[in-house]
């Protein structure tokens, strides 16, 4: 499952690096990037990052 956050969409904040630090961190302006694009399919805690998003900044791509 490939991970993505639109940095146009992202306020900062820092929910989904607290939730997953292994998959997001924040830029020195920031903003959420994502370190680990690939990651195993339906994996529950990316999923709960992308519903707890509060500008829905995150998508999830299955390949
Ligand atoms: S939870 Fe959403 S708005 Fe907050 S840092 Fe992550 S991607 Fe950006």
């Amino acid at each position: 499952m490939r991970v993505t956050v639109d940095p146009g969409r992202c306020d900062g904040y820092g929910n989904c690096v607290m939730t997953v630090p292994d998959v997001f961190d924040l830029d020195d302006e920031g903003r959420a990037v994502v370190v680990e694009d690939e990651v195993e399919p339906g994996r529950a805690d990316v999923l709960r990052a992308v519903v707890a998003c509060p500008y829905t900044a995150i998508s999830t791509h299955e390949d």
